[in-house]
Parts: structure tokens; sequence; C-alpha cells
């Protein structure tokens, strides 16, 4: 049961990152809480990935490992404003 996931699913898990830092059109908003209340596997990427950034931005210092660090990018777009500079 690994590629039972539909191309609306993909399409939802590309917006998702723009969706939870709020940069998304009204289309895509609708379009998103329209599949999450849908797809209980999207919602749950949704709330794990949301999680992540949430904590990530509350414990800007914590010693993640890279295993988990790498889990986190893969998950979010490369940052348009990188903040270690
Ligand atoms: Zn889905």
């Amino acid at each position: 049961m690994t590629d039972k996931t539909s191309t609306r699913c993909l399409k939802v898990l590309a917006l998702l990152p723009r969706f939870i830092e709020n940069d998304f059109t009204p289309e895509e908003a609708e379009e998103i809480r329209a599949h999450l209340a849908a797809c209980p596997s999207c919602l749950a990427e949704y709330e794990a990935m949301r999680g992540l950034v949430d904590t990530l931005e509350s414990l800007p210092n914590i010693g993640v490992p890279p295993s988990f660090k790498d889990a986190v990018m893969r998950h979010l777009p490369p940052s348009k404003d990188p903040e270690d500079s």
C-alpha cells in the first residue's frame, strides 16, 4: 500500500509548505482545505508538517540530528530568506 497516493494528493502535498506559510492563492487554499477534509493521509501530513515548522520556529537552537533535519527539509521548499547569513 505504498503507491496509492493520487495525483490530487501529490498536488496538495506540494502546496502544503506554502499553505503553512500563508503563501497561497484563495483558489489553492480552497482546494487544500477541501482535500484535507476528505483525505486523512494528507491531513496527517499537513499536521505533521505544521508541527515541525512550529517546533523549529519555537526552538531555533535545538540540536536536531541530521536525519531529522533531512526529513524536515524534504517537506519544505528551499528557504527564500535564509536566516543564517
Ligand atoms: Zn490526499
